[in-house]
């Protein structure tokens, strides 16, 4: 009867033990979560494109030529229109 109650002491102190660890895991993941949520991913890296009036090929706005209000791929697209 005696082992019964310290087999009973045992399994109480590990169940205990699991939950408080599952508790502290749980914390640790609530704290990592936001932060790898949070880093919000520039979106100012993202180049506006245009379209190239004579190709229709997309490029960055810093790269396209601009002839009045067209943007072009290049001089010679835009020497073409
Ligand atoms: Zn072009």
């Amino acid at each position: 009867m005696n082992v019964l109650l310290w087999l009973m002491l045992v399994v109480l102190v590990i169940l205990a033990l699991k939950k408080k660890a599952r508790s502290t895991l749980d914390q640790a993941q609530t704290r990592q979560v936001p932060p790898e949520q949070a880093p919000s991913r520039p979106a100012a890296k993202a180049e506006t494109m245009v379209c190239c009036a004579h190709c229709q090929v997309y490029l960055p706005a810093s790269e396209a030529i601009y002839a009045g209000e067209q943007a072009y791929c290049s001089q010679a697209h835009a020497d073409h229109a």
